[in-house]
This record gives C-alpha cells, structure tokens and sequence, in this order.
C-alpha cells in the first residue's frame, strides 16, 4: 500500500491541498456536477481564466488558479464520455490522470485530489474508472521523483469510497 494515497468522502472543493482536480468537459467553460460545484465554490474569475485556453480535448488536463478555493490551482481534464468501452476510454482515462499528474509535478503541488472522473454524467462504470485511477496514480508516483505528498480520491458517495478502499488495500502489482 502507498502511503500518499488516500480515499473520502467529501465535496471537493472544501478540501485544503495544493491542487483539485475537475472533471471538465471540452470547452472547460463550466457544466454539471463537480464542474459546476468547482466554478460556483471558485467565483467568477475562474471562468474568466478558462475562457482563455480555449477548451481541451478529452485525455488532456489544463491548469488555472483556485481563486475563492483553498486550493490554489485547478487542474480541469476531461475524462471520456462512456460510449460500451471500445472507444478507447480506457486510454483516454489513463491520459487524464497521467496528464494531471504531470501538470502538477510541474507546478510543484505536493497535494492533489481527484473526483471519479467520467464516473457521473459520462457514464464510465464506477469499478472499471477507479481500477484506473488507483493504477495509473501509482505507476505515475513509482516512475517519477515527483515531489508529490499525498494523492486524495475524493468521492462523492460513501458506494464509491467503499470501492476506491478496497483498491487501495490491495497490494500494488
Ligand atoms: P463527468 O462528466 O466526468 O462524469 P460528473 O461531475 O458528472 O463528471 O461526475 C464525476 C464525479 O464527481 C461523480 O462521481 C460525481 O458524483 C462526483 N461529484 C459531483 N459533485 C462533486 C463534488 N462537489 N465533490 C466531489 N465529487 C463530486
């Protein structure tokens, strides 16, 4: 078991790390779910900031401030859209954690928290995206010096949390 990583149960945008995690869509110009959560908690000067990257294709992350967060960036990716799963959104999934991974290790954020990314409007069964959210997050932080602390699986319900628990009792490998 990696000691960085952890899974709760919170609404993310409460929680005091160096970087959260949004599961955008393209544009990145703010939607449902924790999208919305994240640009409402943030204020106005998120969107603003967004607006100026004009969108991101799915598997790729882009990174903002917090503004009005106690995080003090952003990390918005956006995950697949789940279409039977032979649509590459596996690979798409894996980018999206790698991608975030990487930005922050870029900014020097030493905590980071993701949501079940794809999991809630696009439609990713929540088993199969947590496999590689836990997966991908520990090849990253094995291959890498990266100077990240502590990697947080924030869920939303206590259902997912049960889940991302087990994958993390489970030995690595
Ligand atoms: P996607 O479009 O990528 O599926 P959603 O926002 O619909 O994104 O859902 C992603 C996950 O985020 C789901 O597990 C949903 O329950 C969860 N979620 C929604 N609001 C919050 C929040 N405030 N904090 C943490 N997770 C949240």
């Amino acid at each position: 078991m990696d000691a960085r990583l952890r899974a709760i149960q919170a609404d993310i945008t409460t929680l005091v790390v160096d970087a959260i995690v949004n599961a955008a869509n393209s544009s990145l110009l703010g939607g449902g779910g924790v999208d919305g959560a994240i640009h409402r908690a943030a204020g106005p000067d998120l969107l603003d900031e967004c607006r100026q990257l004009g969108g991101c294709p799915t598997g790729e992350a882009r990174i903002t401030r917090g503004y009005r967060l106690a995080a003090k960036h952003v990390i918005h990716t956006v995950g697949p859209v789940w279409r039977g799963g032979s649509g590459g959104e596996a690979p798409q999934l894996r980018a999206c954690y790698q991608n975030s991974l990487a930005l922050a290790v870029g900014h020097d954020v030493e905590t980071i928290a993701f949501p079940c990314i794809s999991t809630g409007i696009y439609g990713y069964p929540l088993d199969a995206a947590a496999d590689i959210a836990v997966t991908t997050t520990r090849a990253f932080l094995s291959g890498n010096d990266s100077g990240i602390r502590e990697v947080t699986f924030c869920c939303f319900s206590a259902g997912d949390l049960g889940v991302y628990r087990d994958l993390l009792e489970q030995r690595a490998g």
